[in-house]
């Protein structure tokens, strides 16, 4: 038998922002609301760099100032923003 289960969080669930380099899997957790800039590069290993004005260091940046000002104006919106994830497991037949 499989259970599907989803499950969704609000913006103001959200704890902490997670940058996980892909080389050394160290992580960087950041709280959105304390959310000051991204980081150049792993600060773990040398491998995992973005340069200055790279477009995916300008990627990350609009994603993480657009994820601050949705989380300061989300008290006014009609409507809640949600994220939803997939948490199927699998349980015995
Ligand atoms: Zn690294």
């Amino acid at each position: 038998m499989t259970a599907e289960k989803r499950w969704s969080v609000k913006l103001s669930d959200i704890q902490a922002v997670l940058l996980e380099c892909k080389d050394c899997h160290s992580t960087n957790g950041f709280p959105p609301q304390r959310w000051g800039s991204i980081p150049y590069g792993c600060p773990n290993c040398s491998n995992a760099r973005m340069p200055e004005n790279s477009l995916e260091h300008k990627t990350l940046e609009a994603f993480r100032v657009g994820l601050l000002d949705a989380i300061k104006h989300a008290a006014v919106l009609k409507f809640e923003i949600r994220f939803e994830f997939d948490g199927s497991t699998e349980t015995g037949s």
